[in-house]
């Protein structure tokens, strides 16, 4: 892309209604402290920082008070012009709390990028290259960063052989085409609500396989286009994640971290 096209109209759904059970902290993972606050002010920061959207739509956990009260007291520091907040009760799966966001979305978006809240470091640069093939014309767009493990699958082991371990390997896929995928992930707007309206005809566990939107958008046959994620967009999952977190906002963001 040799200039930046002009921006379509964008909303971001911020996702952050999970339980945050493998953290540990027995609370939601976004009130989970990182660097003495919680996550979801981290990436709210983010979101409204890229400055790419017009509206923010973020799902809660359903009757969280204190995350509702951080997304308000947000809202009012929000300068003039800046994204329209949108507090959403999120649902039972990531999936629901997408559709929760997509439902409150206002009048003239063109496009929608959903981001998980648990991605709260998450470079503007990543923002800013998802929203660009966006307005270049891609109908939905996904950062990744290459893997650097070898990847197998495996399946239960059997018989005799489940003396022996319990899995057995049932290939190797090539990792020079393998990527991990990451969000804020781009949709042309129409692209999104066709996957979602696609994903009602899943069967319940065809429904729990599904771990992001770009693979509902794979699923109704529309091409997904990938940009370059981070490192830095890690998902803060597990206590070690957020122990890396906690280093990266002490001091190597902006100096010793060079992906942008
Ligand atoms: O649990 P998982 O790793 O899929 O969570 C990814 C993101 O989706 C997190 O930011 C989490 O808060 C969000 N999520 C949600 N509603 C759910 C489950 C997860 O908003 N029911």
């Amino acid at each position: 892309m040799s200039e930046t096209p002009n921006r379509l109209v964008t909303a971001v759904i911020l996702v952050a209604a999970g339980s945050g059970q493998r953290l540990g902290y027995g609370m939601p993972k976004a009130a989970v402290p990182l660097g003495g606050e919680p996550l979801l002010t981290h990436a709210l920061r983010g979101v409204v920082a890229s400055g790419i959207s017009s509206q923010v739509c973020v799902a809660l956990p359903a009757g969280d008070d204190g995350l509702r009260r951080l997304c308000q007291d947000f809202r009012e520091e929000l300068a003039d012009g800046g994204p329209v907040l949108t507090i959403v009760d999120g649902g039972a799966t990531r999936a629901d709390s997408v559709r929760a966001g997509i439902a409150v979305l206002m009048e003239g978006i063109e496009a929608v990028l959903v981001h998980d809240a648990a991605r709260a470091l998450t470079p503007e640069s990543v923002f800013h290259r998802v929203a660009d093939a966006l307005a270049a014309g891609a109908a939905a767009v996904i950062p990744a960063i290459p893997v650097v493990d070898t990847v197998k699958t495996v399946a239960a082991t059997t018989g005799q052989d489940s003396a022996l371990a319990p899995e057995i390997v049932t290939g190797t896929a090539p990792r020079e085409e393998l990527r991990a995928v990451q969000t804020p992930q781009g949709f042309q707007l129409s692209t999104l609500l066709k996957a979602h309206e696609a994903s009602r005809a899943l069967d319940e566990k065809q429904s729990a396989a599904v771990t992001d939107d770009a693979m509902l958008v794979e699923m109704v046959g529309t091409q997904v286009f990938a940009v370059r994620g981070s490192t830095q967009s890690l998902k803060i999952t597990t206590p070690l994640d957020l122990i890396l977190a906690e280093g990266l906002l002490e001091g190597p963001l902006g100096t010793r971290w060079v992906e942008g």
